[in-house]
């Protein structure tokens, strides 16, 4: 679905990304963990356009998307959940999933309706309050409506960028869990979080970025298990008994 091969990106003088490979299978969810800094959402920016590569290159479902525009790459099936929702706050929730469908307006109203179907079955909530504003509704409806808005163009590969962010830890673990079922539909997705343990418990496979460099790659349990990635990213005191 997405192979990463070397990419290598920054901001003016500063080299963020070092030489990054890495891969999505069709059907996966893969997480990408590393702390504040590490480089992750330059990464989604960089995949979808917005942050240009130096090198490297990126392959989206074996078409390279690496200078592609960022309304291209999204028409080309590689959708972005951004980091704190970014909904239009004075628009309301069907508004801003017609938005969403904005790269899919050329296959009519009855395909329109049909996703916004799926969509409303996913996130009922989004539903029930479709003519809210959604600068009115909660982080957790916010950040459903933000995934609902990226499901409206139909993906190949859905990102999230740390969904859980400002969270409660229930409305966390139902944000984890639709990410499961979006799996389970079919849906490819790349995860990128802080929140490691959460990711890593749902992910199929999962990379460890720090500094802008992949330094562990393996299946979830692996890294869950791995003692490194337990005393940097899962909160446990290995000293203790
Ligand atoms: P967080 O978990 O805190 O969101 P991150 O892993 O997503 O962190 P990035 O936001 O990708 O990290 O930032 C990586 C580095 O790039 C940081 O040193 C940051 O200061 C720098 N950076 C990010 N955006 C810009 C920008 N627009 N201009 C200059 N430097 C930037």
């Amino acid at each position: 679905m997405l192979k990463i091969r070397n990419l290598e990106a920054g901001y003016g003088k500063l080299r963020v990304l070092k030489r990054i490979s890495l891969h999505v299978n069709p059907g996966e969810i893969v997480t990408l963990i590393g702390a504040n800094g590490a480089g992750k959402t330059t990464l989604l920016y960089t995949i979808t356009g917005l942050v240009r590569a130096t090198a490297g290159d990126i392959i989206l479902q074996g078409r390279e998307i690496t200078r592609e525009r960022p309304e291209k790459i999204v028409a080309m099936g590689c959708s972005l959940v951004p980091e704190g929702r970014q909904v239009f706050v004075t628009m309301t929730v069907r508004e801003n999933l017609v938005l969403g469908a904005y790269v899919q307006h050329k296959k009519g109203n009855r395909e329109f309706m049909a996703q916004l179907e799926e969509v409303y079955e996913l996130f009922p909530v989004l539903r029930e309050r479709r003519d809210q504003l959604a600068g009115t509704l909660s982080g957790g409806e916010q950040q459903m409506l933000a995934m609902g808005r990226a499901l409206m163009a139909q993906p190949a590969l859905i990102m999230l960028d740390e969904p859980s962010t400002g969270l409660a830890p229930l409305i966390v673990k139902n944000i984890f869990a639709i990410i499961t079922k979006l799996r389970a539909a079919g849906n490819t997705v790349l995860l990128i979080e802080q929140n490691a343990k959460a990711a890593l418990k749902i992910a199929d496979r999962g990379y460890v970025l720090e500094t802008g460099k992949i330094i562990l790659e393996g299946p979830a349990e692996a890294l869950l298990a791995n003692r490194d990635v337990q005393r940097a990213y899962l909160g446990r005191d290995l000293a203790r008994p």
